[in-house]
């Protein structure tokens, strides 16, 4: 099994309307993603999206509602080995909260579902992500 990662779709609602966290990688291509990262020896999925969300957002625990019952995992290649991501989604808890980036990435933007589906460019994450929309509304977080 290749390397396994987890993290946040993070969304806040501003102006009534759904607006998604993504960070611009200082590496590579400099791609957008929600914040995630490696899960260490010992550590749980779900300790690894909360502790490399506060690494890469500056965002804490108490700063994100999870909604339950959404996990979705997806999978794909990093140079030639599998890797497997697990996502939750999580809304901002409260006004006021200050994104703090690493120097992991370059640049972080707010932006509702069809802008967040551009600057990824990712079919697998363009699919999670109109997940999220789509079990945002049914759970009438909006
Ligand atoms: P990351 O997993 O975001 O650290 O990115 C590692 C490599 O995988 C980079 O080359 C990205 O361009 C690529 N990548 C990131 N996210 C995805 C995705 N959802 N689907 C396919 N490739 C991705």
């Amino acid at each position: 099994m290749g390397p396994r990662a987890a993290g946040f779709v993070i969304y806040r609602i501003f102006c009534r309307r759904i607006e998604y966290l993504l960070l611009q990688t200082s590496y590579g291509i400099h791609h957008w993603t929600p914040p995630k990262g490696h899960v260490d020896p010992g550590e749980s999925d779900l300790e690894t999206a909360f502790r490399e969300t506060e690494e890469e957002s500056g965002l804490k625990k108490c700063d994100l509602k999870v909604l339950e019952g959404f996990q979705e995992i997806l999978k794909y290649e990093v140079k030639g080995a599998p890797k497997t991501v697990t996502y939750w989604l999580a809304e901002i808890s409260h006004e006021g909260v200050e994104v703090k980036l690493s120097n992991e990435h370059q640049d972080f933007k707010w932006v509702p579902l069809d802008e967040a589906c551009k600057l990824s460019g990712y079919k697998d994450m363009v699919d999670l992500l109109n997940k999220c929309e789509n079990f945002i509304l049914a759970e009438k977080k909006f």
